[in-house]
């Protein structure tokens, strides 16, 4: 069986990046390689090796960072509208 072409592989592994919200700054380095990259999402400067980003282990550092964020914050809001109630002046 003959091995895929590289042109086809380069191919491939741009759009798994891209699939990522990650925009390829060069050729495709290896499996493992990092891969500098810039996030669409936040703009950041990352290098992701493309067997993480292919297995789905966060593409970005900072929006994954961020989304934590956001969760945490989310659980620890208190009540939307719900005010503490009046104390009735005796
Ligand atoms: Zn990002």
């Amino acid at each position: 069986m003959t091995k895929l072409p590289d042109t086809l592989q380069f191919i491939y592994a741009d759009m798994v990046m891209r699939a990522a919200g990650l925009e390829p700054e060069g050729p495709y380095p290896g499996y493992n390689v990092p891969w500098p990259c810039r996030c669409t999402e936040c703009g950041a400067q990352v290098t992701p090796r493309f067997r993480q980003v292919r297995d789905g282990i966060g593409a970005c550092r900072s929006c994954a960072m961020r989304a934590r964020h956001a969760e945490r914050r989310a659980r620890n809001l208190p009540n939307p509208g719900g005010r503490s109630p009046r104390r009735r002046a005796a």
